[in-house]
């Protein structure tokens, strides 16, 4: 079983690109580009160096000593949240405006749900000096009000979609839009590892840093490079993804993908995606994706901006389906307890993306010699709102 992506663009039966005709050029460019950049050793130097000193990696591999206590096992903590911007999402912005330097590109767009890779997007470009134009949901724009600040102070422009549900998908649509009128001088920006070919794989590939400095953390602390399990929240999938990059083909180490499952699974207001899923069409990829028998996508949700997307990318409707994977689904309730756990265990405050990583304990039994690597996304301070209205603090 070849859980990379193949030549065509598919892992297993999903993937691809599924983009209207204008967008051909665009994306052929950089099919036939990525990697060959990717792999240059100017470009190699220039991500390194600026992962190093602008981004603060390599991030800590941190045991987790009372955490480990309470769930009898031993668990790492991979410390993403203290990465510049707060999260991983920065991983890819970096390697991708290199890539668009690299491309001759002038001009950055993105789309942003909850702001967070619009933030990220907005900090590269200031770091390039790049223009940069941000697609947002009217709706989201005044929901993540923060968000958008940080974005106009980092001089991106942000552009209001106003068309459907006045939200992510909808932005998507603009920046689609956008890049269909601009197809010369701009690049697409996309934030997670979803979209058409090669976008899973180019962001997989950015965000693999995670697991390639998780196997020498870990060697060096535990004296071996593989965990028993990994495990990450799950979005569209960029942090999974890298988290899992370079322990996809060695059986030994286990894959655990966490998902939002909301109110509930059966409850209507989920974003359980690969578990409600059904083969479709998103962001010019096949995948699996919250949808109605008529194929219409449903709105997905999750207390947690950052997983309250419809689908799932690609790689990891594969991992579910060849059973590769053990996907696993935490509600609203029990995500918001695991966070306060950590805080309160480790004093480190999680995303609430995160906080259902976190919540795997009730749902899965660990041995106490077994080694679990848990991907802290992201930190928690831009949901400190959301945990003081939920907890009364
Ligand atoms: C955006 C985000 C996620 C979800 O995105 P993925 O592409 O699935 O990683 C998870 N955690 C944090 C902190 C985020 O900001």
């Amino acid at each position: 079983m070849n859980y990379h992506v193949d030549d065509k663009g598919y892992y297993g039966d999903f993937g691809g690109a599924y983009i209207p005709e204008m967008l051909y050029p665009n994306v052929a460019e950089l099919k036939e580009r990525y990697l060959e950049i990717m792999n240059d050793t100017e470009f190699k130097k220039e991500f390194d160096q600026l992962l190093r000193d602008y981004v603060g990696r390599p991030s800590p591999l941190y045991l987790a000593r009372r955490l480990s206590e309470k769930h009898g096992c031993r668990i790492y903590l991979k410390r993403e949240d203290l990465n510049h911007t707060g999260a991983h999402k920065v991983n890819n912005t970096i390697g991708q405006i290199l890539l668009a330097k690299r491309l001759g590109k002038k001009r950055i767009i993105a789309e942003t749900g909850a702001g967070q890779h619009g933030v990220a997007t907005a900090t590269v470009c200031a770091l390039m000096g790049i223009e940069c134009v941000v697609y947002m949901g009217e709706i989201d724009i005044k929901r993540q009000a923060p968000n958008v600040a940080r974005m106009k102070m980092l001089g991106a422009r942000v552009v209001p979609a106003t068309s459907g549900s006045k939200t992510l998908k909808d932005a998507t649509n603009e920046a689609i839009r956008d890049w269909i009128n601009n197809p010369v001088d701009t690049h697409y920006i996309i934030g997670s590892a979803i979209g058409p070919h090669p976008y899973p794989d180019m962001v997989t590939r950015f965000q693999s840093i995670i697991s390639e400095e998780i196997k020498w953390q870990l060697k060096e602390q535990e004296g071996r490079e593989n965990p028993d399990y990994v495990a990450a929240c799950i979005g569209g999938g960029s942090n999974a993804a890298g988290t899992y990059y370079h322990y996809l083909d060695n059986p030994d180490v286990g894959i655990i993908a966490v998902e939002a499952a909301g109110k509930g699974i059966d409850s209507g207001e989920s974003a359980a995606t690969s578990i409600l899923g059904k083969e479709g069409i998103i962001h010019g990829c096949k995948t699996l994706l919250m949808q109605t028998d008529d194929g219409q996508i449903t709105e997905p949700y999750s207390i947690s901006a950052g997983l309250d997307y419809p689908g799932v990318g690609p790689m990891h409707a594969h991992l579910y389906r060849s059973g590769r994977g053990t996907f696993v689904s935490v509600t609203d309730d029990e995500a918001m307890q695991a966070g306060l756990e950590l805080a309160k265990t480790e004093g480190i405050i999680p995303a609430i993306e995160t906080s259902h990583a976190l919540a795997i304990f009730n749902h899965m039994k660990f041995k106490p010699d077994d080694v679990l690597v848990i991907n802290l996304s992201g930190r928690g301070d831009k949901d400190l709102n959301t945990y003081i209205d939920y907890f009364n603090l």
